[in-house]
């Protein structure tokens, strides 16, 4: 063994991550040979791994972390939190940890008369929104309204509820059997996007129970955007034929956008929303179900009818995410962080510009807030832009994953002016690199 190749603390922590875990949206056959980075450690905003190498950290974590890692304020408030109590169940019963945070968010979001429907991930407050906007409806003896729309492009996480609010793709098609059916509108790829929806709503109010939509961005698609009044319309649409509207800001909530959420933004109230990845500023897994009171009331009934809402995740309302969520939301005022989202957004745009202005391989460049996609034009369609592209960033340092051929750029909310230029330098090397200057 005296090859250092073969002895390096990465090749022994990739070797004995492939034996035994299985990653997400990884094919693992090729998991290994694709120079995973195996993270030990992490600071502000660079993860460091198992051989002390340190990558900046330009997609949040997958679109999670929003204030850094290991925020010394966050910590310690799950420092607090285990002393006191980690997890308590939310079923008939209830934890003060998670009171004070719903108390907190309840005049920060954007829902009126909110209560919050505790769960895990994404993809369960979405189930959570899907039944719970199903129920609305048969509370009431209406039993006609049992169909959603929604909009191509969409994704909604990746259970068979939201997979089939969803628009497939991303390699979920063979599951089509399982899905049940859907209406969709287009997505926001189509500028005609919303006369479609609106026109939609009207002809089946009847029958709808609900609209899903991503507020201002569709993220995993590949970050495409709209403006702030086409989503009014939807839901100026909806309100005006009573049909609920769902929010999923799960990806676009807690600053990304530039405002605290997306629907800030579009100055709509939707009826339900979904909340989850910066929920605890990327730390622990939280997600919600947000109701508004009309919602809430129309399951309030006798004990033990069948008013109730028959639904709840083992790990809902979770102390310690409490806790960390709660520090979270108070330093996002302190640190005045959608501030800095403003201007980091503002500069990142006018970087990406000049850096894109000589280099045709570059198609579009869409952005909200935070959220890009810088979407490649490769002259072939088996390049691999996307991949080859983010891996040339992370051999210079700076951790980028692809939505095919959408280089992602997701910065954390606190990032610098220094960081900014580094990222889109970096981008800039790597383009040439696998495109050619
Ligand atoms: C990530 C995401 C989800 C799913 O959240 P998970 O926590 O991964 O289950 C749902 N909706 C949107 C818009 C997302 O970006």
């Amino acid at each position: 063994m005296t090859d250092p190749q073969l002895t390096s603390r990465h090749d022994l922590w990739a070797a004995r991550d492939a034996a035994v875990v299985w990653h997400g949206f990884t094919q693992m056959s090729a998991y290994v040979d694709n120079a995973p980075i195996i993270v030990e450690s992490a600071e502000g905003r660079e993860l460091i791994d198992v051989d002390g190498r340190r990558y900046l950290d330009a997609i949040s974590s997958l679109w999670v972390t929003t204030l850094g890692h290991r925020v010394p304020e966050l910590d310690q408030a799950a420092r607090e939190q285990l002393d006191r109590v980690a997890h308590s169940t939310m079923l008939g019963n209830g934890n003060m940890a998670t009171i004070v945070l719903a108390e907190a968010l309840a005049p920060r979001v954007p829902v009126s008369e909110p209560h919050f429907l505790f769960a895990s991930d994404g993809a369960a407050a979405v189930e959570q929104a899907l039944k719970i906007a199903f129920q609305f409806w048969t509370n009431q003896g209406i039993t006609t309204r049992t169909r959603y729309l929604a909009l191509g492009g969409a994704y909604h996480g990746d259970t068979i509820g939201s997979i089939s609010v969803g628009a497939g793709g991303f390699g979920t098609d063979m599951f089509d059997p399982l899905r049940f059916p859907v209406l969709r509108a287009p997505g926001y790829d189509d500028p005609g996007w919303a006369d479609i929806a609106v026109a939609m709503i009207a002809t089946h109010a009847h029958e709808l129970a609900a609209v899903v939509i991503e507020p201002l961005v569709q993220g995993a698609v590949g970050m495409w955007v709209t403006n702030p009044e086409s989503v009014a319309r939807v839901a100026e649409a909806c309100r005006e034929h009573d049909v609920l509207l769902i929010a999923d800001e799960v990806a676009t909530g807690f600053g990304r956008t530039g405002t605290l959420f997306a629907s800030d933004q579009c100055r709509i109230r939707p009826d339900l929303m979904c909340i989850g990845k910066g929920l605890t500023g990327g730390y622990l897994a939280m997600a919600a179900t947000v109701a508004s009171r009309r919602v809430y009331q129309a399951f309030l009934g006798p004990d033990l009818s069948e008013m109730t809402l028959y639904h709840g995740h083992s790990f809902s309302g979770n102390a310690l995410a409490a806790a960390v969520a709660l520090r979270h939301l108070q330093l996002f005022d302190e640190l005045e962080v959608l501030a800095n989202v403003r201007d980091r957004a503002a500069q990142l745009s006018q970087a990406l510009g000049t850096m894109a202005a000589n280099r045709g391989s570059i198609g579009h460049i869409r952005q909200r807030g935070l959220m890009v996609g810088v979407e490649m034009n490769p002259p072939a369609d088996d390049l691999r832009w996307g991949r080859k592209i983010c891996a040339a960033s992370v051999r210079r340092g700076v951790l980028l994953r692809p939505l095919g051929d959408v280089v992602v750029l997701m910065p954390i909310l606190t990032t610098t002016a220094e960081e900014i230029e580094r990222i889109v330098s970096v981008l800039g090397e790597a383009i040439d690199e696998v495109c050619g200057p």
